[in-house]
């Protein structure tokens, strides 16, 4: 089969989150099961940029409304990635260093969809799968229907995945002749709610709509950013498919962000090595089992209540433990998070900011891995945490359900609490810090969970196996 992918990330190209994860390893999988697998994603000026080879595959002309744009596809020349790679370039739109966040995104990733859309309208085949993702993607399902200049592509089975539901790329109706000219009897197909809702035309448009884990397309259906009673109605075209994780990238045997390697057979000596230059660098202690946070500093993932939290565990349990944060996001948490900083008695500290090589470092060095999260699609760092050995204590929602149980429980390995609230969080670190007093319980929870099965072989095969219903 010819699938291709079209996303706003991919890892290591751009990478904001678990989108960017699972596109930059989901098509190299589908890729070594035997099939042509593609991605297609906006040229930003990012290092990856700058530092491989380029051919150029395709120019071409179109527009956004009025205004009419040349637009150029270039491909990665050594398929290191171990799939095709193109980026399409806008000038003036995509040509910009961040992913998100700028005030015109959605005349952004409306001409990306659109130029991409109008490059596969000029191949002489057509490909088996069109496979989008999130809301940046979310307008090609309908465009490759009811647009006119598109028609020839409707046979195109399309698959949306939705990797988180909150963002849905709202446009009011006056962006409305952004979209190539199209079937206005199919308006209601674009709205959502007196808005343009590019994730909403997807779920209605796509053949086939994934989510990236069971219980958060259970959860979809009570709360979905306004989305609950389309998630409800179009139940029978949705599936849940749990993210893999890429093992070759994310491997304490062999992690090209870490310097000291370890496995299964030697992940105590391996463990404590990487938690003291943890230590050492942020001023911890190394005898307090360690806690970690790493992530968006937004509610979603329950950061709002971290320092709180934090804050209350050293007032109830004592400074029996260290914290480190890893993230950005909100200022507001930021700042909490930076002036607990003053309050540290060498057991806290927080680094603002993203860092990928750090991240590896506090997977590998850590004892715990906190996710008190309100909405969880899927999460990856739980299970990056437990491939590294680092034990998740995280809320019982979506995903980190899913994939988490407690230890308390028959074959149980991580701790697990009910309410994003700090009372529950609190506990949660007691459980924690008594845990670390049982080596033993301690130790075989940690081998335990080196070695459960996170690899993305049967998630693929999964996706494999829809995609075949449709073509
Ligand atoms: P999200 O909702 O943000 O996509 P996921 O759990 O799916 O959450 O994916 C998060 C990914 O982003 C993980 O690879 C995690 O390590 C990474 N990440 C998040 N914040 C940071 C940060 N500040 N620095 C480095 N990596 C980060």
């Amino acid at each position: 089969m010819e699938i291709i992918h079209v996303s706003a990330e991919c890892y290591p190209v751009a990478k904001a989150g678990g989108l960017g994860d699972v596109v930059g390893a989901l098509p190299k999988y589908q890729t070594d099961a035997g099939h042509v697998s593609k991605v297609v994603m906006p040229m930003y000026r990012t290092k990856f940029l700058l530092n491989n080879d380029w051919d150029v595959v395709h120019k071409g002309y179109t527009n956004l409304g009025a205004y009419w744009f040349p637009y150029t596809i270039i491909k990665e020349r050594t398929n290191k990635l171990g799939f095709d790679l193109y980026l399409v370039d806008i000038y003036g739109l995509l040509d910009r260093e961040r992913i998100y966040g700028y005030d015109d995104d959605s005349q952004r990733f409306t001409a990306f969809q659109i130029a991409v859309v109008d490059w596969i309208s000029s191949w002489k085949h057509h490909p088996d799968i069109l496979h989008v993702h999130d809301y940046h993607a979310g307008l090609i399902p309908f465009m490759v229907k009811y647009c006119y200049r598109y028609q020839h592509l409707q046979n195109i089975p399309t698959v949306l995945t939705i990797h988180n539901a909150q963002y849905q790329g709202w446009m009011g109706w006056d962006k409305s002749t952004f979209i190539p000219a199209w079937d206005p009897w199919k308006r209601g197909m674009l709205d959502w709610k007196e808005a343009i809702n590019p994730l909403a035309s997807g779920v209605k448009c796509a053949w086939i709509v994934t989510t990236v884990s069971n219980s958060y397309l259970d959860e979809l259906r009570q709360s979905a950013n306004g989305l609950e009673a389309l998630f409800q109605f179009e139940k029978g075209k949705c599936y849940g498919i749990l993210n893999g994780i890429d093992a070759l990238v994310w491997d304490p045997a062999s992690d090209k962000y870490i310097d000291n390697h370890y496995s299964v057979k030697n992940f105590r000596e391996g463990k404590k090595r990487n938690k003291k230059i943890l230590c050492e660098t942020f001023d911890l202690d190394e005898s307090k089992p360690l806690i970690v946070f790493i992530g968006r500093l937004v509610g979603e993932k329950g950061a709002d209540i971290l320092a709180a939290a934090i804050g209350d565990s050293y007032f109830y349990i004592g400074r029996l433990m260290n914290f480190l944060v890893l993230g950005s996001g909100f200022p507001e948490i930021e700042s909490e998070l930076e002036s607990l900083k003053t309050l540290s008695q060498g057991d806290y500290n927080f680094y603002s900011g993203y860092n990928e090589s750090l991240s590896h470092l506090m997977y590998a060095g850590a004892d715990f891995i906190l996710m008190p999260s309100r909405v969880e699609p899927c999460g990856l760092n739980q299970m990056y945490a437990m491939r590294y050995g680092t034990v998740p204590m995280v809320r019982n929602t979506g995903g980190l359900r899913d994939t988490v149980i407690d230890f308390g429980d028959e074959r149980g390995y991580g701790i697990r609490f009910n309410h994003a609230i700090i009372g529950d969080v609190t506990q949660a670190v007691w459980r924690a810090v008594d845990l670390f007093g049982n080596e033993l319980k301690l130790e075989s929870i940690r081998s335990q969970i080196m070695q459960l099965d996170f690899s993305w072989e049967s998630s693929v095969k999964q996706y494999l196996d829809l995609y075949k219903t449709l073509t």
